[in-house]
């Protein structure tokens, strides 16, 4: 089905299934998927390969990271209909989805300068519109225009549960916890804080699955655009 050349944003705390439901979204409607978080999540595993996190004291070196970023290309690659993150030649879709760059990506996340970089990507994928992107700040601050905004929440537990079936052999508390670190620092960074838009939909899919959350945003999309 054919929607016009719109932006919907996906927002909402980490794990909501936000990136299942974009990715559904991005099929039906023939538009582009682009996960934002994995932006980030590719700059951190960069800032860890070049040693420019002290994993011991957690402390971030930014002049250094300031200065290598330039050098760092990320693009998505679409494979099989999958989209995946890599690094110059290098796919580093699983590596990006480890605990360890979950550790750190929400710290980077709170860099001013790290999020101007990504802000930079997105908005080019941004111009030509006929896109789903989520992420934190996605309806609020990076495409405020967007068409269709959606915030996602959903209960704790079922959010870890889902994230550990993507990590296998993953503690579950152990997941919760990364969760709610970084729910707690995305929320209360002071660039760009993850908020829900003015207008944006709540939808709390903590009961649904995303059969159901699909059958709930062709109801949107029937009521705003009549297809
Ligand atoms: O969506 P995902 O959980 O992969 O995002 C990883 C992290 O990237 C988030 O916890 C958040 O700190 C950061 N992020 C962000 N703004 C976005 C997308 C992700 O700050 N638009």
């Amino acid at each position: 089905m054919e929607l016009p050349r719109i932006i919907v944003a996906i927002d909402g705390y980490s794990s909501t299934g936000k990136s299942s439901f974009a990715k559904l979204i991005a099929k039906e409607y023939n538009l582009v998927y682009v996960d934002s978080g994995a932006l980030y999540r590719g700059v951190t595993l960069f800032a860890l390969e070049k040693g420019l996190i002290d994993e011991t004291a957690g402390e971030i070196d930014l002049p250094g990271l300031q200065k290598a970023l330039p050098e760092l290309v990320l693009s998505f690659r679409n494979e099989d209909g999958n989209t995946l993150l890599y690094m110059g030649e290098r796919c580093i879709e699983s590596e990006i989805r480890s605990l360890r760059v979950a550790g750190y990506v929400s710290p980077i996340a709170t860099i001013g300068f790290v999020r101007a970089w990504v802000d930079g990507i997105l908005h080019k994928f941004g111009e030509k519109k006929g896109l789903v992107m989520d992420g934190r700040d996605i309806g609020a601050q990076v495409f405020p225009d967007a068409e269709i905004k959606i915030f996602c929440v959903s209960n704790p537990r079922i959010r870890a549960i889902r994230r550990a079936r993507e990590m296998p052999g993953a503690d579950i508390e152990e997941v919760m916890k990364n969760l709610l670190e970084r729910d707690e620092i995305d929320s209360h960074r002071e660039v760009s804080p993850l908020r829900k838009a003015d207008d944006a939909i709540v939808l709390d899919n903590s009961d649904m699955t995303l059969d159901d959350q699909m059958v709930w945003f062709r109801d949107l999309v029937k009521e705003k655009y009549g297809i």
